[in-house]
């Protein structure tokens, strides 16, 4: 869900540098900077005839083909130049933007099987394939090899990941695009299989679901060859490739005849994503407090009532109740609740579904922990809600003190209102920035606490043992190797936790001077998220490994360049002329992990 980090070079727009006149406009135009019109405008004006690319787009429109139609005739022209395998085109369940009835639209896909087929030709099997230095990945690997029929040391198998999200493109539309990505081997790419309005999603009160459900069975219908090693012969929909006269299929119908066989096989093991896409395309349980137990969680059955989320302790009651695929489908049933076509992709499992560290660590639990962090060092300089700007500039000054003391390149944060730790008198604090400067921010923190604030009292202890096993969490996932390290970070996280409930419970005392009714607002309060962190760290860490060799930032990154595109296109048309340009792109494929 996070828009912010905006594209603004042509690294984070996928556009390489270039000499060359023709291949700057391409690149221009698909990344979503320029539009036909300007891509004529510039070819003509370059007036380079050495330049085949070059010479093409100076005559589109006006002079091309397609009178007026410059977009077609650039299209054509890309066309031409790109050895991809064409779009897959079928019909998708979505709402009809005038009649808000569910109606079935083309929908334009990339399909997983092709596209990999296409890059090992290009490459070597060799970097596709493998599982490197990642045991606990390995066994979900060779698990799921078992149950799918395959051998896992064949040396053609492809291990993938899949990633979804929607984000913002104006205030009146939003993008929701899925991709995918390779686990084994060293390419770490994004191929995006996918992308569509989010006015286009069924809105019949499926909460879009039909939408998924109808996306995620093409998914099985492409997977169920990926898996076999085979190209179909029939579409998702039934009809043979001979007889279909849609976008590419007499390529594939050719392609078979040609060479039944892809040049490798394989299939998803990991479901990548924040939580309330989790929540709304997969029908994961939310955060709110589902049921008469008031359920919190869709790792376990920890709620707000007799399986408290917010008992850390290794005999916490919850650690009993962590569901097994099996387990989940059981429940699923029993709630008579919503089963997403997902779950029928070859040998995909409820274990896969991956918490995200980015979502519930950077961008959830650090951002509670800065804010309270920096209300109560403020508060303790005598600042008020209504009135305390200058010893908020006081804790901006000892964070920019801090982060040149630990040598950051550059500062976290360049200034603290109010208004970004608490939107309201009421509210708990939470910190509104990005990401990485969260990160970046939690280490300064602890220079803070440890340099100019008093360590005397056991609050403020207890506060700075929560910033500092953060801080140790963070590290040693980052910079530790093998399974001592990921242990250990699984200690701090726990550790935190720990006292941050300690600190809760001081919070509540009713006995207690300074609590929560005195100032009219919580302070280290708990949420879900808290717990979700905890799953990460210590049952997630055996499916997939060290959470920051998989963390959503590069995955992110893509719906970022996939926003910059929108605004050229036209909103009601993205489920087609998104990866229609996208797949005209030129892709580095020696770009590692
Ligand atoms: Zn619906
Ligand atoms: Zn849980």
């Amino acid at each position: 869900m996070q828009t912010k980090e905006k594209v603004k070079t042509h690294k984070y727009g996928g556009r390489e540098r270039t000499s060359n006149m023709g291949e700057f406009l391409k690149s221009m135009y698909l990344s979503g900077r320029l539009t036909g019109g300007e891509v004529q405008e510039g070819a003509a004006a370059a007036g380079n005839h050495t330049d085949a690319l070059c010479k093409k787009l100076a005559k589109a429109g006006n002079t091309g083909s397609h009178r007026g139609n410059c977009h077609r005739d650039i299209m054509t022209a890309l066309d031409q130049g790109c050895d991809r395998p064409p779009v897959y085109e079928t019909d998708i369940w979505f709402q009809d933007a005038r009649t808000k009835k569910r109606v079935k639209k083309p929908c334009h896909f990339l399909l997983v099987s092709e596209t990999m087929d296409h890059f090992v030709g290009k490459t070597n099997i060799e970097d596709w394939v493998g599982i490197r230095d990642n045991p606990h990945l390995q066994s979900t690997f060779d698990t799921w090899c078992n149950k799918v029929g395959l051998n896992p040391k064949d040396t053609d198998i492809m291990a993938m990941g899949l990633w979804g999200d929607s984000a913002v493109i104006s205030v009146s539309e939003s993008l929701y695009i899925m991709l995918a990505n390779c686990l084994s081997g060293t390419h770490r790419k994004r191929f995006w299989l996918c992308a569509f309005g989010k006015k286009l999603v069924c809105d019949c009160g499926c909460h879009g679901r039909h939408t998924f459900d109808s996306i995620f069975k093409v998914l099985q219908w492409d997977l169920e060859a990926f898996l076999s090693g085979e190209r179909p012969k029939i579409r998702d929909d039934g009809v043979p490739f001979s007889e279909s006269k849609r976008i590419g299929d007499s390529y594939r119908h050719k392609a078979r005849e040609a060479n039944k066989r892809f040049r490798a096989r394989g299939g998803v093991i990991q479901k990548r994503g924040d939580w309330s896409w989790h929540k709304s395309a997969l029908g994961m349980i939310g955060w709110r407090g589902e049921g008469a137990t008031k359920r919190c969680c869709f790792k376990c059955l920890a709620n707000f009532s007799n399986l408290s989320f917010m008992d850390f302790y290794e005999r916490a009651l919850w650690r009993q109740t962590l569901l097994t695929h099996e387990g989940f489908l059981a429940d699923v049933e029993a709630r008579g609740g919503y089963q997403s076509e997902i779950f029928n992709l070859p040998g995909f499992t409820h274990a896969m579904i991956t918490a995200d560290l980015m979502h519930c660590g950077d961008l959830g639990v650090l951002l509670y922990l800065l804010g309270i962090v920096i209300w109560e060092i403020a508060r303790e300089y005598g600042a008020s809600y209504s009135n305390g700007q200058r010893q908020l500039d006081h804790v901006l000054l000892m964070i920019r003190m801090a982060s040149k003391a630990l040598k950051q390149k550059k500062q976290p944060l360049n200034h603290i209102t109010m208004s970004m730790i608490r939107c309201n008198a009421k509210s708990s604090p939470k910190l509104k920035v990005k990401a990485s400067a969260a990160r970046h921010l939690l280490l300064c923190m602890r220079w803070v606490l440890e340099t100019f604030t008093s360590l005397d009292t056991p609050h403020a202890q207890k506060r700075f043992l929560v910033v500092k096993n953060f801080c140790d969490m963070y590290d040693s996932l980052q910079n530790g190797e093998g399974m001592e390290s990921m242990q250990s970070a699984t200690i701090n996280c726990r550790k935190a936790l720990i006292l941050w409930n300690e600190l809760r419970q001081e919070d509540i005392d009713p006995d207690n001077a300074d609590n929560w009714q005195t100032r009219g607002f919580f302070l280290w309060k708990l949420y879900p998220k808290h717990h979700l962190l905890q799953h990460v760290l210590e049952d997630q860490i055996l499916v997939s490994g060290n959470p920051v060799g998989h963390w959503c930032y590069a995955d992110e990154s893509e719906i970022g360049a996939a926003i910059t595109q929108c605004p050229t296109l036209q909103y009601d048309h993205l489920q087609k002329s998104l990866i229609k340009k996208h797949r005209l792109q030129n892709y580095k494929t020696e770009e590692t992990a």
